[in-house]
């Protein structure tokens, strides 16, 4: 099993991002031997929203410059390419990328950033559960691909990492297709793992320095965890990141886990740290995402499953005072679940597959997660 490195580090700095993307490399023998004559990469942000850097959602632009800077000196063609959440077209990509604070950083760089919004079908006969993908076109030109994720808690999934990170491979809309071809939380992170699985992530870079808690990946708080996490396994890198956090059952690692992937339970000897520095970085008090089964809900789900819980299970609920009545919800609701009435969203409790996405891409707030009150008492 591939090793975890865990470097603390509590700043996007220049001087803290060059060191950083030095060490990132540096078990592999430095930049140009872990590249071993490869020479076409891709390097995967997590840009899912236009929120602004300092809310621990998206990749920091320092981090991605000097990342780029270490493949470039190595002598890599560096791509940087994402589809976020929503529309994939090439004005929608080139915003985000100025949003996020990509462009500006790596404006002096060689480095492409992929606009051109093009994707393509790429068959996986080892898929579980799904057999072929639709992907951004750069995925087929590249030999590796750089994954540089955020550490999150995330509403549906429980936990955003790496293997979750390269859902951003699929484009745009396509991303909703697969929610509602894969509504249930057990089949769609085997959906992401054989996903995942299909790419060519040679490395995964989890970034915790400023990472997020509460109902991530987009509408929760900024936290710093102080450390970034490395592993040339996806899985491994979320096992041991999940473990810090406190996480336990994170449905996409019980996944992998069945699969022989990682092994079921962290320890502190999957990294390069000793107990004691390792039980350091341990978060403490972590927001958990208002979706996540908790006391009666969780005892409820164990005892009776799916169908019964989904009557009491979080779901989402609608603000209509925040609500700017803007339709994003309604139009990315992957199985048509919103309507808007007089301006307002309406969501049609008995069709929702609470994946959340209408929370994640609402880019007022304006969408919550209510639990049902009899489970409160
Ligand atoms: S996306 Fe948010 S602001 Fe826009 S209509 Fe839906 S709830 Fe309202
Ligand atoms: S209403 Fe929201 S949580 Fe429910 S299926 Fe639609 S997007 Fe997902």
């Amino acid at each position: 099993m591939d090793k975890v490195y865990i470097y603390k580090a509590a700043d996007y700095s220049e001087d803290t991002m060059r060191a950083l993307a030095k060490n990132v490399f540096a078990p592999y023998g430095g930049a140009t031997a872990f590249l071993n004559g490869r020479s076409k990469v891709l390097v995967k942000p997590n840009l899912v929203t236009k929120k602004g850097i300092d809310t621990g959602a998206t990749t920091h632009p320092a981090m991605l410059r000097a990342i780029c800077e270490e493949l470039l000196a190595a002598g890599a063609e560096v791509c940087v390419a994402e589809s976020h959440g929503g529309t994939y077209s090439k004005s929608a990509v080139k915003s985000q990328f100025e949003a996020c604070g990509v462009t500006n950083a790596l404006k002096d760089l060689p480095v492409k950033l992929y606009t051109e919004a093009e994707s393509y079908i790429a068959e996986y006969c080892e898929g579980t559960v799904a057999k072929s993908f639709e992907l951004i076109k750069p995925i087929a030109e590249t030999e590796l691909i750089i994954n540089l994720c955020k550490i999150k808690t995330h509403a549906m999934t429980l936990y955003s990492g790496a293997a979750k990170n390269t859902f951003g491979t699929v484009p745009g809309m396509r991303k909703f297709e697969l929610h509602a071809r894969f509504p249930a939380i057990c089949d769609f992170v085997r959906m992401l793992n054989d996903l995942h699985l299909s790419l060519p992530v040679a490395l995964n870079i989890a970034d915790g320095i400023l990472g997020m808690e509460g109902n991530g990946p987009t509408a929760g708080k900024s936290r710093s965890f102080g450390f970034v996490a490395v592993s040339g396994s996806a899985f491994m890198c979320d096992l041991v990141c999940a473990d810090l956090l406190g996480l336990r059952e994170v449905p996409q690692l019980t996944d992998a886990a069945a699969r022989g992937l990682c092994p079921t339970a962290a320890d502190y000897g999957m990294s390069n740290l000793n107990k004691e520095e390792y039980d350091a970085l341990r978060i403490k008090n972590l927001l958990l995402p208002d979706s996540k089964p908790r006391g009666k809900v969780a005892a409820l789900q164990r005892v009776c499953g799916g169908r019964v819980i989904k009557l009491f299970s979080p779901r989402p609920k609608i603000n209509r005072i925040v609500c700017a009545g803007c339709g994003k919800c309604a139009e990315y609701c992957p199985v048509h679940t919103i309507e808007m009435k007089n301006g307002k969203p309406q969501i049609h409790r008995k069709d929702c597959i609470a994946c959340f996405c209408c929370q994640e891409l609402c880019p007022f707030k304006a969408v919550y997660i209510k639990t049902n009150r009899i489970l409160k008492l």
